[in-house]
């Protein structure tokens, strides 16, 4: 053992750095966090990331290595890999993307030439900058042709995405969201992909939590490649994988390494063997339906407050409401909730008539607060504080008693992995 002369702690060798993270601990502690893509993470997945795993250097894939020294390495890949398949039921799983967006560029490496036209939800209808967003490498190095959600329903408009699949034949079509609150008919975006002959790309980056709990349909029998992050739903560490067909496997492999990226983050294979061991049990599948059915509380508390919620409501994790009704922006709305303890994301809304860094709507989602156990009757006054701080968002007064109020419930409910 290294003596603490030798190897002092970080409080000693870097305070500030010390107190930052004891300031993130407090603020994670006594706020409720609403941004649906944020959870967290159990002490034992934080345990696996903060170890020595990440020194050792990997490159490769189990027994298939560059460097000597992995009699461990290899089987901490083999349990994260061997976990996430048996959860998912897929026939070959990657674990080694550094994050969601690496997983998705390795899926259009594996696929894809520079030039080729891709289909993906566009932005401002809830899809993700790696589907083909102007501004992304996804973007710029591909032909992206976005399909959108339809103009009354706000859902996705299936009939659209056939019609413009087969007018412009995309080698790779994504079925995948990040700010959008329902199911996805994974069936219907195969058989446009069979249609057209294209790569059925879904990316269940928010959702995959859901999915291994059973509370939202797996794309696994429709797709022929899965993308993740391991940090939103599933409650991991930050990164990412790959779930595949047996046919793929190698052209995925091998365009996460030596495609795009070095040697894999070790640490963070450990977190998600973690993760995944930790989403095989019963509690975790409790935890999925009970983000779901928060989210439908939640959801109708604030449409009976006079909130105009896209599609309505929420059948997944994830509400995003358009505040122009309440004579406000999403900007100032979120802003202000977030002075009042509720942190959420502003949002764009489909057809938004205002820009993308200052929208209508607001987005949150109830993971991160569901880790925390808490449960419907917190939904309710968590929709009551929204209304009032949506309703006078300048009024600092009110919004320093909601604060109050939110670390008191907070103090209730202590979040997994928080240990001050
Ligand atoms: C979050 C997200 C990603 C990207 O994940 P990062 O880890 O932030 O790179 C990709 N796709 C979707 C649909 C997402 O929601």
């Amino acid at each position: 053992m290294a003596t603490q002369e030798h190897d002092p702690a970080l409080a000693t060798v870097d305070p500030e750095i010390a107190r930052l993270i004891y300031e993130e601990n407090v603020r994670e502690r006594d706020t409720i966090r609403l941004i649906p893509s944020e959870n967290y993470a159990s002490r034992a997945v934080l345990e696996a990331c903060g170890s020595v795993l990440a020194n050792k250097y990997s490159e490769g894939y189990p027994r298939k290595r560059y460097y000597e020294g992995q009699e461990v390495i290899d089987q901490v890949e083999e349990l994260a890999r061997q976990r996430v398949q048996a959860l998912f039921g897929a026939e070959h799983v990657n674990v080694q993307p550094y994050s969601g967006s690496p997983a998705n560029l390795a899926v259009y490496l594996a696929f894809c030439k520079p030039g080729d036209t891709i289909m993906g939800l566009g932005l401002p209808s809830g899809g993700h900058l790696t589907h083909g967003h102007s501004v992304s490498i996804t973007g710029l190095f591909f032909k992206s042709v976005p399909y959108g959600v339809h103009k009354d329903t706000h859902r996705i408009d299936m009939d659209e995405v056939r019609s413009l699949a087969k007018e412009h034949r995309p080698r790779l079509l994504w079925a995948g969201t990040t700010a959008y609150p329902r199911q996805l008919d994974w069936a219907a975006f195969r058989s446009i992909a069979d249609e057209v002959g294209a790569i059925l790309a879904a990316d269940i980056a928010h959702i995959s939590g859901l999915v291994v709990g059973g509370v939202h349909p797996s794309p696994i029998p429709f797709a022929d490649v899965v993308t993740s992050t391991t940090h939103k739903t599933f409650r991991g560490p930050r990164g990412g994988m790959i779930l595949c067909k047996k046919e793929h496997a190698n052209a995925l492999d091998r365009a996460v390494f030596p495609g795009l990226q070095g040697g894999p983050h070790n640490h963070a294979t450990a977190g998600i063997a973690v993760a995944a061991r930790e989403a095989s049990t019963e509690a975790f599948k409790a935890y999925a339906r009970q983000v779901v059915d928060n989210a439908r509380v939640l959801a109708e508390a604030l449409a009976s407050r006079g909130f105009r919620l896209i599609t309505g409501g929420t059948d997944n994790h994830l509400i995003l409401f358009d505040v122009t009704d309440k004579g406000t922006t999403g900007k100032i709305a979120a802003q202000a909730m977030a002075r009042a303890g509720l942190v959420g994301n502003y949002n764009s809304i489909p057809f938004d008539p205002r820009k993308p860094f200052d929208p209508s709507g607001v987005r949150i989602g109830t993971p991160a607060i569901t880790s925390r156990g808490m449960g419907p009757s917190e939904m309710e006054k968590i929709a009551t504080w929204i209304d009032q701080v949506v309703a006078a968002p300048g009024d600092e007064d009110c919004i320093r008693r909601i604060a109050t109020e939110v670390t008191e419930l907070c103090r209730g409910f202590p979040a997994p992995g928080i240990l001050i």
